[in-house]
């Protein structure tokens, strides 16, 4: 399906964010082609009334000067070098930035202004950057993310119709390692009955600790309204015989139960352990440290 795509200048780069594990997120997009069937982002979607459905990822807004925008918000004396969250609501590293090149605009503004950020994203694009993520872990914390539920090719075709395959994710990430970035793999939205499979997590914790992952971490699929419906749609697409499962799992909820999601949390980090998944970069770039301890060390 072709997309369009909307240059629109932005206002303000920077978003706060209540109700999250981080204060600020950055997003060059709105929309993305990706098109995961279980995209969160089409709950936010219905809340701002725009198309959450199969029309969702099919208009783009691009938002041309973010990198200046973001320079400006940065050298503003009040900020206080939070952290901040890049793709959160959109893949910043989705096709269209292989011809914009506004995230990468903006890991420069950030890399510039010492200032912490994470990048989550399923996008191997995101190699080309290398040579500005590494400068930017050598001034501030960095990290990234790569979004890798399944490596079961039907799975992946099934629900995110418009990803690079998941392996190209973990070579991706295997040379942010080697070029001493910390990258993680999130085994993210793993999906009730369909690759909560255990030997499908043992499979992409395995490859994800061959790549050369700092880390895994595993969440289930959340049904808010807007996914729920685009979801279950598509799951009676793809797998009808699993519509009375989900229906009894969720009920009217956007959450698994516990009993059911711990379950899966909890095979993965065995996994992890299982495999010795931890840092082991060679080159642990990363930036010197605060002024302040300095200056106790020199009082010692
Ligand atoms: S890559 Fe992320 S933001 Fe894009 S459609 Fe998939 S889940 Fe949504």
């Amino acid at each position: 399906m072709r997309a369009e795509y909307r240059e629109e200048p932005c206002k303000a780069a920077l978003n706060r964010v209540k109700g999250m594990a981080f204060a600020w997120s950055l997003n060059p997009y709105m929309g993305c082609v990706h098109r995961c069937t279980f995209c969160y982002v089409r709950a936010f979607e219905l809340r701002a009334d725009r198309p959450y459905d199969a029309r969702y990822g099919t208009s783009i807004r691009v938002k041309v000067n973010i990198a200046e925008v973001l320079r400006r918000e940065l050298a503003r004396p009040a900020w206080q070098r939070e952290a901040v969250a890049i793709g959160a609501a959109t893949d910043p590293y989705q096709p269209a930035e292989g011809r914009y090149r506004l995230t990468r605009g903006c890991l420069e503004a950030l890399a510039d202004a010492s200032n912490p950020f994470s990048v989550i994203t399923r996008g191997p694009l995101i190699v080309r950057d290398a040579d500005v993520l590494a400068e930017a872990a050598r001034r501030a914390d960095v990290s990234v993310t790569f979004s890798v539920p399944t490596l079961d090719p039907e799975i992946w075709r099934r629900t995110e119709p418009g990803t690079a395959p998941p392996r190209q994710r973990l070579r991706a990430l295997s040379m942010l390692v080697d070029a001493g970035v910390r990258a993680s793999v999130g085994l993210a939205p793993i999906l009730p009955g369909i690759s909560d499979r255990p030997e499908l997590l043992a499979e992409v914790v395995r490859e994800a600790r061959a790549a050369g992952a700092c880390g895994v971490w595993a969440n289930t699929l959340h049904l808010r309204p807007g996914t729920r419906e685009h979801f279950l749609e598509c799951l009676a697409r793809d797998w009808p015989e699993l519509v009375p499962r989900y229906e009894s799992l969720y009920g009217r909820r956007a959450y698994l139960p516990r009993a059911e999601s711990e379950p899966v949390r909890e095979t993965v980090q065995r996994l992890s352990r299982r495999h010795g998944v931890r840092d082991r970069r060679r080159v642990k770039l990363a930036p010197p440290p605060e002024p302040q301890q300095l200056d106790l060390l020199a009082g010692l």
